[in-house]
C-alpha cells in the first residue's frame, strides 16, 4: 500500500473525492492523511524537502506524486487506494482524482463508493466538472455526499462568500433532487476545519469534515435482496461440474430450487464448493462471496446466465431503458451497436432511441435526440437479439449497474430501468394460464342490445417497445 502498512479489522468505507480540476482534491487527500497521522515516518520531511528544493510553499498534493512515483517503481502493490484512519474506523479513498481511469471506475462500477466529497472553490464556486460529477454521483446512486467549500483562506475566510457558494452548489444539485449531506467550509492547505477547528472561522458550527464521515455508514452487503448468483465460469473438477462466480445479492443454500435466467431450466444445488477448503461442508454462502456449486442434474448452464430463485427471479428481456453518462469521444447514436455488461451479463445492443439529452451545465433538456455527445447525460432504449436477465437498479443496485463497450474500452454506462417494459418470461412459456371463461348476470347478446353493438377485442401486437402504450 501506498502508505502506513495496515490490515482493517472491518470493512473500510469506501470514500471517492470529486470536483473540478485544481479545486484541491491530492491538497485535501495529503492533508486528510497528515492530519489523520497516517503517513508514514519520515513521508512529512521527504515532502518538506520537495518544496524547500523547489521553492515552493508546503504543497501536499506533492504527496500523491510521490505515492505515484513508489507506484511505477512497483514498490507497493496496491495501484489507486489511499488509506486513512480517524479513532472510529478505517477509510479507503479509492481512485485518486486525476487518475485516469477515474470516472470509467465510477462507472463501470470497479470502484463502487460509500460516500464521496465533492471540493468546491470557495473563490470560483461551481464549474463544469464540479457540475458533471455531482450528477455522476446521484445517477449512480450516492446518497452519502460531504460537500466541502475549500481555499477558505483566500477568500478572507468570509462567511458571505462561504454562504454564496454553498448556496449556488446547493441549489445545483437540488435541480436534479439531490441533497448533500453536509456542507463544510475548509481550507485544505491549512488544515482547516478537516480534523481540526479553525479559529479563523468561529462562525461555522458545523462538524469538521473527519465528523461528518464518521456519520456515514458503510454499506451493507445486499443479503436481504432476492438472490442473484450471475456465473462467471463453468468447469469441471475430478468428475463434477462446478458454476462458480460471485453471488451479489441474498443467500444461496445448499438444496436450493434454482432458476437459471434466460434459459428457464431450474435444478438443485448439490453442493456448495469454497476455497480454501477447509474439510466442512458449506450448506449456505452470502451475497459478497465467490463460491462454486455443483447441480443435481445437467441441465446447459453458460457464464452470463443467472441463478435465481423461482419465486423472484430476474425480468426476461431483449429491450430495456438506460439512464447513462456518455465517456467516449464519438457520439452515442441511435442504430449505433455496442456491447452491454452488467454483472457477468455480456450482449450486443443496438440504440434504439434517444429519449433525453441531458446537458449537465445547466440540467437543460436537449431538443435534439439523435445523437449523445461526450459527457453528455441521457435516458436512451436499448435492445438485445435475445432476451437478457435484467434487474432494474431500483430493485438491485448490484444486477441494475450497466456498462456499454466499444470494441475493448469502456464507452458510457449507467443504471438500468424497466419502467414500462414487460418482464418477456411468460412469453416463453408454452401457454397463457391467466385467461378463463368466466360466467356473468349480462351475457354478451343482453350487453350488445344495450351497448347497440357487439364487444371484441383489440389486440395490439408488435415488439415491446414499439409504441403498442403510447398508441
Ligand atoms: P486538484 O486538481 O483538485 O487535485 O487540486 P490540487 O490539490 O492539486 O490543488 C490545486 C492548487 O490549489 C494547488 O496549488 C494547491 O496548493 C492549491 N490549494 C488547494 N487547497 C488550498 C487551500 O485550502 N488554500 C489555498 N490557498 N490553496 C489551496
Amino acid at each position: 500500500m501506498a502508505n502506513k502498512e495496515k490490515s482493517f479489522k472491518h470493512a473500510p468505507l469506501r470514500v471517492v473525492i470529486v470536483g473540478h480540476v485544481d479545486h484541491g482534491k491530492s491538497t485535501l487527500i495529503g492533508r486528510l492523511l497528515y492530519d489523520t497521522d497516517s503517513l508514514p515516518d519520515g513521508k512529512v520531511e521527504e515532502l518538506e524537502q520537495i518544496c524547500k528544493n523547489r521553492n515552493v510553499e508546503m504543497e501536499w498534493s506533492f504527496l500523491l506524486d510521490s505515492f505515484q512515483a513508489e507506484r511505477d517503481q512497483a514498490v507497493t502493490i496496491d495501484s489507486t487506494q489511499i488509506w486513512f484512519s480517524t479513532e472510529l474506523r478505517d477509510y479507503v479513498i479509492i481512485d485518486a482524482p486525476g487518475h485516469r481511469e477515474f470516472l470509467k471506475n465510477m462507472i463501470s462500477g470497479a470502484s463502487a463508493a460509500d460516500a464521496a466529497i465533492l471540493v468546491v472553490d470557495a473563490e470560483e464556486g461551481v464549474k463544469e466538472q464540479t457540475r458533471r460529477h455531482a450528477y455522476l454521483l446521484h445517477l449512480l446512486g450516492l446518497r452519502q455526499v460531504a460537500v466541502v467549500i475549500n481555499k477558505m483562506d483566500r477568500v478572507g475566510h468570509d462567511i458571505e462568500r462561504y454562504q454564496a457558494v454553498a448556496d449556488e452548489t446547493a441549489k445545483y444539485l437540488q435541480g436534479f433532487g439531490m441533497t448533500a449531506t453536509t456542507i463544510i467550509p475548509i481550507s485544505a492547505r491549512h488544515g482547516d476545519m478537516i480534523a481540526n477547528r479553525s479559529d479563523k472561522m468561529g462562525w461555522f458550527d458545523g462538524k469538521t469534515l473527519i465528523e461528518a464521515l464518521d456519520t456515514f455508514s458503510v454499506s451493507a452487503a445486499p443479503v436481504a435482496r432476492p438472490l442473484r448468483f450471475p456465473i462467471q465460469d463453468v468447469y469441471r473438477f475430478e468428475e463434477k461440474r462446478i458454476l462458480a462466480g460471485r453471488i451479489e445479492t441474498g443467500i444461496l443454500r445448499k438444496g436450493d430450487t434454482l432458476l437459471f435466467s434466460p434459459t428457464n431450466e431450474t435444478a438443485v444445488v448439490t453442493s456448495i464448493e469454497s476455497w480454501p477448503d477447509n474439510g466442512q461442508e458449506v450448506i449456505e454462502a452470502h451475497a459478497g462471496e465467490s463460491i462454486g456449486i455443483t447441480l443435481d442434474s445437467p441441465i446447459f448452464v453458460e457464464r452470463g446466465h443467472v441463478a435465481s430463485k423461482q419465486d423472484k427471479a430476474p425480468m426476461l428481456s431483449n429491450v430495456f431503458r438506460a439512464n447513462i453518462f456518455w465517456l467516449s469521444k464519438k457520439p452515442l447514436k441511435v442504430g449505433n451497436t455496442y456491447k452491454v455488461r452488467f454483472a457477468t451479463v455480456e450482449a450486443m445492443v443496438t440504440v434504439q432511441s434517444i429519449e433525453r439529452v441531458i446537458n449537465t451545465d445547466d440540467l437543460a433538456h436537449k431538443g435534439d435526440h439523435s445523437e449523445v455527445q461526450r459527457n453528455a447525460v441521457a435516458e436512451v432504449t436499448l435492445r438485445a437479439r435475445t432476451l437478457l436477465p435484467v434487474d432494474p437498479y431500483i430493485d438491485n443496485f448490484k444486477m441494475g449497474r450497466m456498462a456499454l463497450y466499444e470494441d475493448y474500452d469502456i464507452a458510457g454506462g449507467g443504471i438500468i430501468s424497466m419502467e414500462g417494459y414487460p418482464d418477456q418470461r411468460r412469453a416463453e412459456e408454452p401457454k397463457s394460464d391467466n385467461i378463463y371463461k368466466v360466467s356473468y348476470m349480462v351475457d354478451p347478446e343482453v350487453r350488445a342490445q344495450k351497448n347497440g353493438h357487439y364487444g371484441s377485442i383489440v389486440w395490439l401486437t408488435g415488439l415491446s417497445g414499439a409504441g403498442k402504450s403510447t398508441l
